[in-house]
Order: C-alpha cells, then sequence, then structure tokens
C-alpha cells in the first residue's frame, strides 16, 4: 500500500544523509521496525506519511507516486499516524472533541462525529472519558485517546512511533490488546521487542540507512536470550 522508492533524506542541519537509497514497501501485514536510537526510524515514518518530503526518490501509495497536495490528503485519508508524544497529538478541551474532531474534518455532522468518538471511545475502553480535560490525563491515558483520535477517522493503515514510550505496564498491556484486536494493517517503530513480539509478525531492521527484514531464526534466538521479556534494548542481527 505504502512504498519507498530510492528514498534519501538529509535534515536541512545535518552533515550526512539519516536514509540513502532506501527501498521499503509496506505489505498488508504488521511489521515492526527496530534500529538503533538515532538511526531515522522516526524519519522512515515521517517521510511514509508525507510529513517530510524524500530528497531524492518517491514515496507511492498503491502504487502511485505522492507528489499533489491532493495525492498526500488521499494518503493521510487513508494512513493513521500515532505520534510519540501525544502532546503532539491532542489539542482540543476535552476528549470527546478531540476524538470528535478528525470525523467532523472528514464531513460529519456534529451529531454523526460526536457518536463515532464515543463509539470508538468505547471500543478502546475509555468509556466516561468524554468530558474528562485532556491536558489533565495521565501519559498512559493521553495515548489511548491519541489512539482513539486516529482510529475515530477509520484508517485502513496505522502508524506508530515508539507507542510503549513512557507507558505504565497496565497501559502498555492494555495497548498490546488493543492492538492485536485491530483489524488493520499495523507499522511499528519500538525499542521494546517483547511489545513487537506480541503485536506484529514480520520484523525490520534499520541500520546506517539501511533496512533489512530480520528472519525467524534471530527472533527465536532472541526470544531464548531474553526469556524475561520485555526490558528495552538494542538488536544487532
Ligand atoms: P530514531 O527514530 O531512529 O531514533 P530519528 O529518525 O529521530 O531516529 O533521527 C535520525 C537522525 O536525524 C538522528 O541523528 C537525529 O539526531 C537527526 N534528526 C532528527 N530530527 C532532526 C531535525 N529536525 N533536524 C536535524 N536532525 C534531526
Amino acid at each position: 500500500m505504502l512504498e519507498l522508492r530510492q528514498v534519501s533524506y538529509r535534515y536541512p542541519q545535518a552533515a550526512s544523509p539519516v536514509l540513502e537509497d532506501l527501498d521499503f514497501t509496506v505489505a498488508d501485514s504488521r511489521l515492526g521496525i527496530i534500529g538503533p536510537n538515532g538511526c531515522g526510524k522516526t524519519t522512515l515514518l515521517h517521510l511514509l506519511v508525507g510529513l517530510l518530503r524524500p530528497d531524492r526518490g518517491e514515496l507511492l501509495c498503491h502504487g502511485q507516486p505522492v507528489r499533489s497536495r491532493a495525492d498526500l490528503r488521499a494518503l493521510r485519508r487513508e494512513v493513521g499516524f500515532l505520534f510519540q508524544n501525544s502532546d503532539d497529538q491532542l489539542f482540543s478541551p476535552t476528549v470527546l472533541e478531540d476524538v470528535a474532531f478528525g470525523p467532523l474534518n472528514l464531513g460529519h455532522s456534529p451529531a454523526e462525529a460526536a457518536e463515532i468518538a464515543v463509539h470508538t471511545l468505547e471500543n478502546l475502553g475509555l468509556h466516561g472519558f468524554e468530558e474528562r480535560i485532556t491536558h489533565r490525563l495521565s501519559g498512559g491515558e493521553k495515548k489511548l485517546v491519541a489512539l482513539a483520535t486516529i482510529l475515530a477517522m477509520r484508517p485502513k493503515l496505522l502508524l506508530l512511533d515508539e507507542p510503549t514510550n513512557n507507558l505504565d505496564p497496565q497501559t502498555r498491556q492494555r495497548l498490546i490488546d488493543i492492538l492485536k484486536n485491530l483489524d488493520l494493517s499495523q507499522v511499528i517503530i519500538s525499542h521494546d521487542w517483547n511489545f513487537l513480539d506480541h503485536t506484529t509478525t514480520a520484523l525490520y531492521a534499520l541500520e546506517e540507512g539501511r533496512i533489512h527484514r530480520c528472519d525467524a531464526a534471530q527472533i527465536h534466538v532472541h526470544r531464548h536470550l531474553h526469556r524475561a521479556g520485555d526490558h528495552p534494548h538494542h538488536h544487532h542481527p
């Protein structure tokens, strides 16, 4: 559905590119992406949703180049992006307004948008959160509400940037349960191996500007080495 073809990207102030001649296709499945800090995982996701434009190469959606603003709007209609920092995603006074914002923007009436929002919150176990003040929520609650704002727009693909950062263990487990039950393609960047193990079926490693698939044997070895599970660390295939 989404594809980066021979993409290079360098931040304006940076001496060298973060990603070079990168090919990456998001097929219909649940992908995890791992890689050391600063290797360009967030940059990769931002390129995939058009938040950054490649210096060279191209972003394609359903095989068509994403060039115009209309192309980008069409892409954003299908792809939801959960930011690493929920405060980048939540801006309305109340939870209901935040979650209804997307459906309203898509042309639903206020009553329909509110109904979609209530329903989405309920599905995420957030019934009763409607009138809560967004900026007073805990970090974990914010993460789930941010996810609700995206799911209310019914995307076909969900991209998640380090979703377990700063999450308490209960919310982390809730997020695992929610993501597993979502009938929707997902790309998840995380250093939390155990989380990816639960939520994804294919694993890619990003290293020195290149991305490659990790095979099942490496995942298997990893499981044996880290049976206890979820302490954050990096893995170099
Ligand atoms: P990751 O998500 O893998 O930790 P990032 O994609 O956030 O990596 O960053 C990749 C590299 O680009 C890092 O060296 C980072 O410091 C640099 N970088 C990220 N954002 C910017 C920016 N806005 N301007 C300049 N350099 C940046």
